[in-house]
């Protein structure tokens, strides 16, 4: 089977673990595998700092599947030391509020050394996956740059700051007014993105944030009407009205989205999603025309947990396949 994955970072990091392990996909995507997983990885959340050029999901779902991971932190390099970021901060440096670790600046100066002589983030992502080996085939969404930003107001007046600052530096307690992908509509998707998406067997969407993850990758040109076209199965972030983990529920309130599993899959639309997994807590409130929807434990808790919620996603999707024909 081929499968794609548009993910953001941790919550699309863990899931894609979980399902390397529901479909025994252990290799690089290699040609002998059966089956193949491509993922658009979102790079709005991508900023240029110290000089270098910064792409958290991308890097989430490569360490995290190679190996590298931060495990308790969920994003990072593990056995990480923080030398270089206070050396930054001794000559005054701004910002200091971004922590980039003595092994993560590795990354970065081969990313930056590589952009610098003209290789797209598709090919650098590429050349970084060499290292790592994640068994699945990560695509940046675009090549061309996207920040989102988010418009903000406060007694300092009404602004668009980039969302790392108000993600990290002002823990999302600004209130936010809108959410915008800068440069998004004159995007185009990287190579390998809309063809992985047309010849899909099945798309999951994880239990990434709806907003400034998969909402930044369906604000690429052409990405949402390639998946319209696809069967697409999404598994829901939120349980029980509130966020598993993080703040997505600010995200969606900044855009206008009541935070449910039913809000969500009715914000996605029938459009895109064919399919849709909740937890069992919103079994009985999350009902939307066209849109099938299952219920299960949707706690990523375990391993075995995060490959069940997977398999019963796959499963899903080949019903709702079989249904088109
Ligand atoms: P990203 O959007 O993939 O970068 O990942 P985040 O870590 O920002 O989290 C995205 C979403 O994943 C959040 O809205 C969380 O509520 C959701 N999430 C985190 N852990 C779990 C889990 O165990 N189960 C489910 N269903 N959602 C989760
Ligand atoms: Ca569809």
């Amino acid at each position: 089977m081929r499968i794609v994955v548009p993910a953001g970072g941790i919550g699309g990091a863990r899931f894609l673990r979980g399902l390397k392990e529901a479909l025994g996909v252990t290799g690089d995507g290699d040609a002998t595998e059966e089956h193949t997983i491509t993922v658009i990885g979102n790079t709005g959340d991508d900023i240029t700092l110290f000089g270098l050029r910064i792409c958290p999901d991308l890097d989430t779902v490569m360490y995290t599947l190679g190996g590298g991971i931060n495990e308790a932190q969920g994003w990072g390099r593990a056995e990480e030391t923080f030398t270089v970021k206070e050396e930054l901060a001794a000559y005054g440096m701004h910002p200091t509020w971004f922590g980039l670790g003595d092994r993560d600046t590795a990354t970065h100066i081969v990313r930056n050394q590589m952009m610098a002589a003209g290789y797209p983030l598709s090919q650098v992502t590429e050349a970084l996956c060499d290292r790592w080996r994640p068994g699945v085939r990560l695509l940046p969404m675009t090549d061309d740059p996207v920040e989102t930003h988010v418009v903000v107001e406060d007694e300092q007046g009404r602004r668009a700051m980039h969302f790392q600052e108000w993600w990290i530096r002002h823990r999302a307690a600004l209130p936010a007014s809108d959410i915008i992908g800068i440069g998004a509509d004159s995007a185009t998707p990287a190579p390998g993105v809309l063809e992985a998406i047309r010849e899909a067997d099945a798309v999951l969407l994880p239990p990434s944030n709806p907003v400034v993850s998969i909402g930044s990758i369906l604000g690429v040109s052409g990405i949402r009407e390639a998946l319209e076209d696809a069967t697409v199965v999404g598994v829901s972030p939120i349980i029980g009205g509130a966020p598993v983990r993080g703040m997505a529920d600010v995200c969606l309130s900044a855009i206008g989205v009541e935070t449910s599993a039913q809000a969500v899959a009715q914000h996605y639309g029938p459009r895109l999603l064919d399919g849709w997994l909740v937890d069992e807590a919103d079994a009985a409130s999350t009902r939307v025309d066209g849109i099938t929807t299952r219920s299960r434990p949707l706690y990523m808790d375990s391993p075995e947990a995060t490959a069940a919620i997977a398999r019963e996603a796959l499963d899903l999707a080949s019903e709702l396949k079989g249904g088109d024909q």
